[in-house]
């Protein structure tokens, strides 16, 4: 629902929208006209729906907001990673990162493109290490303002996005139903024909959530951000694991494994002092291994305000050593898009004043 109060067209399903024009005796193909018109033909308002009849234009228009969003500021060059703010048609600003060929990532092989959606405006979870957290959470985005960051970056860069990740911005399982639905719309051949085994959503650990995910007949796989194997490390990093500990999670995991047949993701940033023990390594492959989950390990990424840091290069790979030594499939990225604070968890709120300063631009 938008702030007028009207649906997002593009959080709509091409079912729904059919349904909807069959109350209105529209016959049944201006549903598929209507989808190729935002998803292939990429129009953005009803009025340049040319084949469709003039009154049925206006019709739409009356029952559906069609917004875009708005381009605040672009960082980054074409090779490297870049990151776009955007500004939702309530003024909140939002951010998504475009990040070019990546082996390591989720989902990604050479020459894929991947993009990081935020899935709400700020994050209520507060993990330590996190920039999103730091000013609180806003509010959920609903499944158009999800789609539309896809929509934008296509149109700002002129490239075709082939790999999805939720891991910007928000906690996408405490926004389950919107999330859910973008998922839809951006693997649908009708939508944006990303295939389920290149969307991965990501979550600090709602185990709930894990389990109802593992219920819906999606095939998008699965990340869990762990940073610490026992609740002793997890704890001191992210209150989730207060609510849901480390047995919970893992068990809720092992459901949504077996119950998908498929294989998860651990992420697990490595903090100078804080989680990079060998001892959680031990342990972090033990857990790897009875769920045969695969491990990402991501050197921290410097935050303005927090004093946090990641180990040496030595002890990134010593870390990583003793995971393989055990039969453990992991990988040590190295970040992109350190140098414009666009890495995970660099994503964070600004204030509107310290935008008026700075107009869109690429460069
Ligand atoms: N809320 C979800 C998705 C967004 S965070 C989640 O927590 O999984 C995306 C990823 O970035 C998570 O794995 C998160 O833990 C990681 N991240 C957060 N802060 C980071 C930092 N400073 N350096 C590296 N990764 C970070
Ligand atoms: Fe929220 Fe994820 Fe950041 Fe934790 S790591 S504060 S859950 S965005």
């Amino acid at each position: 629902m938008s702030i007028a109060g009207k649906p997002s067209i593009q959080s709509l399903l091409l079912d729904e929208i059919a349904a909807h024009l069959a109350t209105q005796n529209e016959r049944p193909y201006r549903a598929k006209q209507i989808i190729d018109w935002i998803y292939q033909k990429r129009v953005t308002s009803f009025d340049a729906m040319s084949d469709l009849p003039q009154e049925l234009r206006k019709r739409l228009a009356d029952s559906f907001d069609f917004t875009q969003l708005q381009t605040v500021r672009l960082l980054g060059s074409k090779d490297t990673t870049r990151k776009f703010l955007f500004r939702l048609a309530d003024g909140n600003l939002i951010e998504s990162v475009l990040i070019p060929a990546s082996p390591s990532l989720y989902g990604a092989t050479s020459d894929r493109r991947t993009i990081c959606v935020s899935t709400q405006v700020g994050c209520a979870y507060g993990c330590k290490f996190c920039a999103s957290g730091l000013d609180g959470y806003t509010r959920n985005l609903d499944a158009s303002e999800i789609v539309q960051q896809l929509l934008a970056v296509e149109k700002e860069s002129g490239e075709r996005i082939d790999n999805v990740v939720f891991m910007g911005m928000g906690e996408p399982l405490a926004n389950f139903d919107s999330v859910v639905r973008a998922i839809k719309i951006i693997n649908a051949p009708w939508g944006m024909e990303i295939g389920a085994r290149h969307i991965t959503v990501s979550t600090s650990g709602l185990a709930p959530q894990i389990r109802k995910l593992a219920e819906e007949p999606l095939q998008s796989r699965l990340a869990i951000s762990l940073h610490g194997a026992t609740d002793d490390v997890r704890n001191k990093i992210m209150p989730v694991n207060r609510k849901y500990d480390l047995t919970t999670l893992l068990s809720a995991c092992d459901y949504y494994a077996s119950r998908k047949k498929q294989r998860i993701y651990f992420e697990y940033i490595l903090i100078a002092g804080i989680n990079d023990a060998e001892e959680q390594a031990h342990l972090l492959a033990a857990h790897a291994r009875r769920l045969g989950a695969k491990v990402n390990l991501i050197p921290y990424n410097n935050v303005e305000g927090l004093e946090w840091s990641r180990p040496s290069r030595e002890r990134q790979e010593r870390f990583l050593s003793i995971l393989r030594g055990h039969g453990t499939v992991a990988t040590l990225r190295r970040e992109k898009g350190h140098d414009i604070d666009a890495a995970c968890g660099q994503l964070r709120l600004q204030t509107k004043r310290s935008l008026e300063t700075a107009p869109a631009s690429a460069d």
